[in-house]
């Protein structure tokens, strides 16, 4: 008899993005003339940069010719980008991380999910409270969590992030093995500075703890003062893997590639207490599981490093940004407290004693506007939304003049 990994059925259905979208389509059913302003998803909407199509189609060029064609490519990727990206998000910004320790891979949520599958299955885990979902969701499949009973799942470590602590995940009372840390936060836009980041370093160091680093928002961070990557703290290639995407970077969300950096430094530890090289593991589990991200999508990616495309990804982001702080001003007049918004295209808006989906029904009813609701990324979520900035100049100055009115 086939039998099913019951710990699927440990998994709480997310409904999160389908009731928004139930909602959505009976409110423009009932208001077939309402011209609905998503500002709810995490997807980027503006277009790949010139430079960013210039080099795909030369690399789709390339495989239409047999002396040019590409077959399977370096197991780690090609060495042009791991190159570009250790040199520019690295080595430029003082972080002694080499191209062989970079990983590409089609994204940050398969990595970010596929990770835990190196570690055994009674370690102790720290995740935030709201959080991307992926994390939490892949370590329940694994087995390494009881049951889901009020709002949470038994053997997890919540680390509540809540107004009193700015949504800043603090140092658990009780010793962990794995920490999820998420700068520039999704979903609330947080972003932590060095001495945060160190303190964390510190922790894992002491504790023979790892963090998993998820930095896919660090294009937006201009702050100077603010790492953005937390190989930038000292000690932290001993005890942190840094995942990274072009997603929201360069908008791949549909062109897919990203990387993550495992530092041959950082060690992991067998039963007895003996290291054991994590880069090692990792690069048995995805030369094993994993055959590389398409060539034309390699050298699309390489592009975002060369002077054009940087340019034209600082352009995009900035979009982003100012429509970020459109979103802000526009909360901060209406009186509502929020975090995020800046260095980051989230704005975690605390709905003033409201559930989030009844702020999300107020936003669409009186507003047409969608945003997503908090309690979708954990319980602490659920007095906020989120709202993205991720939509045209126009879409959002409409939306907030609608909203104004609204409330
Ligand atoms: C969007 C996002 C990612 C990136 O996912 P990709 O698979 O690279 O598109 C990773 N982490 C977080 C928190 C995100 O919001």
């Amino acid at each position: 008899m086939i039998r099913a990994n019951e710990n699927y059925q440990k998994l709480q259905a997310s409904y999160l993005f389908s009731d928004i979208a139930q909602r959505v389509a009976l409110f423009q059913k009932n208001n077939p003339e309402a011209q609905i302003i998503r500002l709810g998803i995490g997807d980027v909407t503006k277009a790949l940069p010139p430079a960013v199509i210039a080099a795909f189609h030369e690399g789709v060029d390339e495989m239409a010719k047999d002396t040019t064609f590409k077959g399977y490519g370096p197991e780690q990727g090609y060495a042009f980008l791991r190159e570009k990206i250790a040199a520019h998000d690295y080595q430029a910004r003082g972080a002694d991380i080499s191209s062989d320790e970079i990983f590409v891979s089609d994204g940050a949520k398969c990595d970010t999910g596929n990770f835990q599958e190196l570690f055994a299955g009674d370690i102790k885990i720290a995740i935030p409270d709201p959080v991307y979902p992926v994390y939490l969701d892949t370590n329940v499949m694994a087995g390494r969590t009881g049951v889901f009973k009020e709002g949470r799942y038994q053997n997890i470590v919540y680390m509540d992030c809540v107004k009193e602590n700015n949504f800043m995940p603090q140092i658990p009372d009780e010793p962990v093995d794995l920490i999820y840390l998420c700068f520039p936060n999704n979903p609330t836009g947080t972003c932590a500075t060095r001495a945060e980041l160190a303190a964390w370093v510190d922790y894992a160091q002491e504790n023979k703890a790892l963090i998993l680093f998820d930095a896919a928002y660090e294009a937006f961070i201009r702050d100077g003062d603010l790492p953005r990557s937390i190989y930038e703290i000292d000690g932290a290639a001993r005890v942190a893997v840094e995942f990274r995407s072009f997603s929201k970077t360069a908008g791949f969300t549909g062109t897919r590639c990203g990387f993550t950096v495992v530092p041959k430094d950082c060690t992991v530890f067998s039963g007895k207490g003996e290291p054991i090289s994590l880069h090692g593991l990792w690069h048995r589990r995805q030369s094993t599981k994993f055959n590389g991200v398409s060539y034309p999508v390699q050298k699309a990616a390489e592009a975002v490093y060369s002077p054009e495309g940087q340019k034209q990804i600082t352009e995009l982001v900035s979009l982003y940004l100012e429509n970020a702080d459109i979103i802000c001003r526009t909360v901060e007049d209406l009186g509502f407290g929020y975090a995020g918004g800046k260095n980051s295209p989230y704005i975690w808006v605390d709905g003033q004693g409201r559930d989030s989906w009844e702020f999300f029904d107020l936003l669409l009813n009186r507003a047409s506007v969608v945003c997503t609701p908090g309690g979708g990324f954990g319980r602490c979520g659920k007095p906020y939304i989120r709202i993205s900035a991720f939509n045209s100049r126009q879409n959002v100055v409409q939306a907030m003049e609608r909203i104004k009115e609204a409330l």
